[in-house]
C-alpha cells in the first residue's frame, strides 16, 4: 500500500486537493503516454497548456499576478505528486517552469514584466528555463563567464550556457551573466525570449535519463536585450537567485520521493506476484526486510522534506534542514531505486521495465540543483559557530 503526502501533519484540505488533482492528472495524462514522449525527447506542449487551463502552473505565482500565492508546502506536495507519474523527465519539465525558473521571475519582476509574461506562464504558453550553468562553472555559480556589457538602452550578452532544461523547446530563458567584472558576485539576470537574435541552441543534449525532458547547450552571440528585460536589480542577480535555492532543492527531493514511493509500490507488487522457491519473492526474508527498510527511509525523507518546507513557510532559516534533506534524500532515492531494480531480477535490466527507466532518471538527483557534496558543505558550515 502506498503512503504519500496526505499522511503528514502539514496537510490542509487545499494541499490534499492539490495532491489528488496532480496524481489524477499524471495517472491519466502522463503515465500512459510517457514512453512516446521519452522516444521523442519532448513533452508535448498541449499537455503543459492543459495543466495551465487546470490552474496547475500557478501555485507559487502571487495572487496579484493571477496565481494562488502558495508557499513551499504547496511545492513539496505538487512535486511529490508529480513523482507518481514515474516519468521524471516530465516532472522536471513542469518543475523547472513552476519552481526553478518561475520563482526568479515572480520574486524579481517589475509590474510591466509581470503584465507581459505572467499570463503566458500561467497558461503554459510561455515555458520558462533558467540558464545559469556553463561549461566551466556549475556548482561554483560565481565562476560564470558569460558577460553582460552596457550597450545603449540595454545590454550586450556573450557566452555559453549548458545543461539548460526546457531551453530547446521553451520560450523564455532567465540568463545569468557577469555584469560587474570587478566583483566575483556581480551577476545580473536577463529575460531572453527564444528567437532573440544571436541567442541559439547549439546542441540538444543526449542524456542518461530524463529522456523526455529537453536539455540545451545555448550560445549567446552578441545578444542585445533592452533594459526592460533586466530581471531584478543590476549586479544583484547572484543574491536574488539564492533566494530560490531552498525551493529548487526541495522540489528535486519531492519528485524523487514521489518516484521512490511509486518504485516501492510497483516492486512490492512484483515481489508479491513473482513465484520463487515454492512461495513468492516477497516471502523471502532478505527481500521483505530490505523493502521494509527502504519504506522507512522513504517515509523519513518525506517527513524531513515537509518539515523543512514548513520551516521555510514560517520564515525560519531552513538552509541546513533543506540542504541536508537534499543530500541525504537524493542518495536514499537512488538506494531505493537500486534495490527495486535488483528485486526485479533480469527484468529490471530490460529497457521494457518501468524500474529500469526510473533508476536511470533518479541518478541526476544527487548532482543537479546542488550536488550532494556541495549540500553537505552547506550543512557542515552550520555545524560550528
Ligand atoms: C539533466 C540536467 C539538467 C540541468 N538543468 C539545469 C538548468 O535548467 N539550469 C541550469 O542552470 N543548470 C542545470 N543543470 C546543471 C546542474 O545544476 C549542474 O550540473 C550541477 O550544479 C553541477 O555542476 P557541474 O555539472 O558543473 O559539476 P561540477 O561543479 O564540476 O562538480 C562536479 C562534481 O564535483 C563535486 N563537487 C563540486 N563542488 C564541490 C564542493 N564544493 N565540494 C566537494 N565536492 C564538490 C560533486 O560531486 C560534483 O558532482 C542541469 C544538469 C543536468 C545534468
Amino acid at each position: 500500500m502506498s503512503t504519500h503526502a496526505k499522511r503528514n501533519i502539514y496537510m490542509t484540505d487545499e494541499l490534499e486537493a492539490i495532491y489528488d488533482q496532480t496524481v489524477e492528472f499524471v495517472t491519466k495524462e502522463v503515465t500512459p503516454n510517457g514512453d512516446a514522449w521519452e522516444e521523442a525527447g519532448k513533452v508535448p506542449r498541449d499537455v503543459l497548456r492543459r495543466m495551465g487551463e487546470l490552474g496547475m502552473l500557478g501555485l507559487r505565482v502571487p495572487e496579484s499576478a493571477g496565481g494562488l500565492g502558495l508557499g513551499m508546502l504547496a511545492s513539496a506536495t505538487f512535486s511529490e505528486a508529480l513523482g507518481a507519474s514515474t516519468y521524471a523527465g516530465f516532472d522536471v519539465t513542469v518543475l523547472v517552469h513552476t519552481d526553478m525558473a518561475g520563482p526568479h521571475l515572480f520574486n524579481s519582476a517589475n509590474d510591466e514584466q509581470l503584465e507581459r509574461f505572467a499570463p503566458g506562464v500561467l497558461a503554459g504558453e510561455t515555458i520558462l528555463s533558467i540558464g545559469v550553468t556553463e561549461p566551466d562553472a556549475g556548482s561554483d555559480v560565481a565562476g560564470i563567464r558569460s558577460s553582460g556589457v552596457r550597450d545603449g538602452d540595454g545590454w550586450r550578452l556573450n557566452g555559453t550556457k549548458t545543461y539548460i532544461t526546457n531551453a530547446v523547446y521553451g520560450d523564455l530563458t532567465i540568463v545569468a551573466a557577469k555584469t560587474d567584472p570587478d566583483n566575483k558576485y556581480g551577476i545580473s539576470m536577463f529575460l531572453v525570449p527564444a528567437g532573440t537574435e544571436g541567442f541559439s541552441v547549439a546542441t540538444k543534449l543526449d542524456k542518461h535519463g530524463w529522456r523526455c525532458s529537453d536539455t540545451a547547450e545555448l550560445v549567446l552571440d552578441d545578444v542585445w536585450v533592452p533594459d526592460a528585460n533586466v530581471l531584478g536589480t543590476v549586479h544583484r542577480g547572484f543574491y536574488e537567485t539564492m533566494k530560490n535555492f531552498q525551493n529548487e532543492r526541495m522540489v528535486l527531493v519531492g519528485m524523487g520521493v514521489g518516484a521512490a514511493q511509486a518504485a516501492m509500490d510497483l516492486t512490492n507488487q512484483y515481489c508479491q506476484d513473482r513465484a520463487a522457491f515454492g512461495g513468492r519473492l516477497f516471502d523471502l526474508g532478505a527481500i521483505r526486510q530490505r523493502m521494509a527498510m527502504n519504506q522507512a527511509k522513504v517515509d523519513a525523507v518525506r517527513a524531513s522534506m515537509y518539515h523543512a518546507a514548513w520551516m521555510g513557510d514560517q520564515g525560519v532559516d531552513n538552509v541546513r534542514a533543506m540542504s541536508g534533506v537534499k543530500a541525504w534524500g537524493c542518495e536514499v532515492v537512488n538506494e531505493v531505486m537500486y534495490d527495486c531494480l535488483q528485486f526485479h531480477g533480469g527484468l529490471g535490466y530490460m529497457r521494457e521495465s518501468t524500474i529500469e527507466r526510473m533508476t536511470r532518471d533518479a541518478r541526476i538527483l544527487p548532482i543537479g540543483g546542488g550536488a550532494t557534496e556541495v549540500m553537505l558543505e552547506e550543512v557542515a558550515k552550520r555545524l560550528y559557530t
